[in-house]
């Protein structure tokens, strides 16, 4: 069969804010750019990050990059590269400036600077009091970002393949990636795209777990398409699950919403974050907040007929407030609550919300695999955004460094990419072999018969994570959760499609994602079953106390064999001291 083919310098794949800050980097300095997404661009995930984008401007209180250094290494319980978090903090102030040139309508102060509110985990002076460094669009700052982004994308002239799904990297004998096969999801044809450099920015897999505050394209794709081109990927087990998603439906309240003010009561009206961070209190870290929470449910102290939840109270903040800095919120909260936040109370629970793990790369966004004397890149592959481990976020992120990452390592990554592409001029010759196993893949759908349904399986699938890969861990639970995906994933071959058609067929979309999202709910079990230790998001009743002697790695989980290794943590900077491990306190 003769697939159609194109080629370009450079393929990204995935629009979000990654992808596009990539993208704009190289189309700017006239690279040839595809970016494929599997929805419109518009409607990546990025658009709906909400309280805002970090960056020590001391706009409203004093800051400094370094204190913003600081509080991400302790957010991450150590765990980040503390190399390439001062690369972030450094570089922060001036993206946002850039990004407001760009267009970005940032909220104002009085003054005319740019607003800044307090988010979790921030502080002043390296553990002093709460900071306010989160540049924001009211609570809309991802759309903001990400409409900017692609404005100017168009105006670069960079190519748009919307509503293509990637199926697989194209890869050849010496290991170089060569592009990827994609799926037009409107006509149901496969399409090759060749390219000198392939940059991954799929986004996260918030779809492994029941409830969560993702969208349904999150569905980890670029990770499982990593492991299955022989690439480990970083850290899975530290998912972060956000305080605050709506109870039971998983739409998030914004950190933003504590940060203006706003806190949290258990059945008693009790502020209960007092007892367990006396000093940040409804500011400290997430994994520490979520915690808190499902301990006072636990504990028999949750509000609601069955006691499932708590409160976040927000109405003291006054109605004009409230829908000056939270709109997104007030009205998020009408529509599926029904109620009015300015007069009642909010039900939250933790809810799964970002992957920590991922792709490992470097600061430059290279692929980065260990080999016998080190590491080394992967030569014309990169990673950026939620799928990448690069690694900043370590163990616990903290709210605003999402979209700081994706514009600061998107822009690192075109630079890179842009050096690549000046050494090596020409297309490799195409491996047939590959192209034949990703094809391979795109049809194992077109087997016929009865079988499970992708929905069924991916339910089930996800009710299983939500069990026994939850906030609190065992290795009981997680054995039994890794054996129950196991056998999920043999099931999964026994998957047929009812519907075989071509044109705008999304139950094969589907079922390509379930493969994926099994890839990743495996290697998010296996490396939580693997790490005996609480360290940030992953918290192991059996092994409550984080341990510095054996576990300041990083886990590398391999597809082969659902094999597990460890890395070193980077804990030299570039230019300052390092911020050697001490416990961590809020
Ligand atoms: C509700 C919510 C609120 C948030 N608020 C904040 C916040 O206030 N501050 C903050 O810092 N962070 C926030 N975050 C996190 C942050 O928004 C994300 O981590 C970040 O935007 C991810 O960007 P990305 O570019 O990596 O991926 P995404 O924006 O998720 O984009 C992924 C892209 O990959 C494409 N794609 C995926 N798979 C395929 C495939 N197989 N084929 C083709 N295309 C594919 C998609 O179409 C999409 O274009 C929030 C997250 C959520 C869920």
């Amino acid at each position: 069969m003769t697939i159609a083919k194109r080629q370009f310098d450079t393929l990204v794949i995935g629009a979000g804010g990654g992808g596009l800050r990539a993208a704009l980097q190289l189309s700017q300095a006239e690279a040839s750019v595809a970016v494929v997404s599997k929805v419109f661009p518009t409607r990546s995930h990025t658009v709906a990050a909400q309280g805002g984008m970090n960056a020590a401007l001391a706009n409203v209180l004093p800051d400094s990059w370094h204190w913003h250094m600081y509080d991400t290494v302790k957010g991450s319980d150590y765990l980040g590269d503390q190399d390439a978090i001062e690369y972030m903090c450094r570089s922060a102030s001036n993206l946002v400036v850039e990004l407001e040139h760009a267009g970005v309508p940032f909220s104002r102060l009085d003054n005319g600077k740019i607003y800044q509110r307090p988010f979790g985990g921030q502080s002043q002076n390296f553990g002093g009091d709460q900071a306010a460094r989160t540049c924001a669009a009211a609570d809309r700052t991802g759309h903001a970002i990400l409409h900017t982004l692609y404005q100017q994308n168009i105006r670069a002239k960079t190519h748009f393949f919307d509503e293509y799904f990637a199926i697989d990297l194209i890869k050849d004998d010496e290991g170089f990636i060569l592009g990827a096969l994609v799926l037009e999801i409107e006509t149901g044809e496969p399409l090759l795209i060749e390219a000198k450099t392939t940059l991954l920015a799929t986004g996260g897999a918030g779809q492994l777990f029941r409830t969560n505050t993702n969208a349904h394209i999150n569905t980890g794709d670029g990770l499982a398409m990593a492991l299955r081109a022989g690439i480990p990927v970083q850290d899975m087990e530290f998912f972060q699950f956000h305080p605050t998603g709506i109870a039971g439906r998983g739409m998030l309240i914004t950190e933003g919403a504590r940060g203006e003010g706003g806190y949290l009561i258990n059945k008693d009206g009790e502020r209960f974050m007092e007892r367990y961070a006396p000093h940040a209190r409804d500011l400290a870290s997430r994994d520490v907040v979520s915690r808190a929470i499902s301990t006072e449910v636990r504990e028999g102290r949750g509000c609601g007929a069955d006691g499932e939840h708590v409160l976040l109270k927000l109405d003291h903040l006054g109605r004009e407030v409230l829908y000056k800095r939270l709109p997104g919120i007030c009205d998020t909260v009408k529509t599926f609550l029904h109620i009015d936040p300015a007069e009642e109370a909010i039900p939250v629970f933790p809810t799964a919300h970002y992957t920590m793990g991922g792709i490992p790369t470097d600061r430059h966004g290279r692929v980065i695999v260990p080999v016998a004397q080190g590491q080394e890149s992967i030569p014309g592959l990169y990673a950026v955004g939620e799928c990448a481990c690069v690694s900043v976020h370590g163990a616990n992120r903290l709210g605003g460094n999402s979209l700081l990452d994706i514009v600061v390592f998107g822009r690192a990554a075109g630079n890179d990419i842009i050096d690549y592409l000046n050494d090596n001029r020409y297309h490799r010759p195409l491996d047939n072999d590959s192209v034949k196993q990703a094809m391979a893949h795109l049809r194992r759908w077109e087997q016929k018969g009865e079988g499970e349904s992708v929905p069924a399986l991916k339910k089930e699938l996800q009710t299983t994570m939500e069990n026994y890969c939850g906030v609190f861990r065992s290795e009981e639970v997680l054995q039994q959760g890794l054996d129950k995906v196991l056998q999920l994933e043999q099931r999964l071959q026994d998957v047929r499609l009812k519907d075989h058609s071509k044109i705008f067929n999304t139950a094969r979309i589907e079922a390509l994602e379930l493969e994926n999202l099994m890839d990743i709910a495996i290697a998010t079990v296996a490396s939580a079953l693997g790490r005996q230790e609480s360290r940030g998001a992953h918290s192991r009743v059996d092994h409550p106390d984080r341990d510095d002697q054996r576990w300041l790695k990083h886990s590398l989980y391999y597809k082969e064999q659902h094999r597990l290794d460890y890395k070193p943590v980077t804990l030299k900077p570039l230019t300052v001291d390092s911020f050697p491990p001490k416990e961590r306190v809020y």
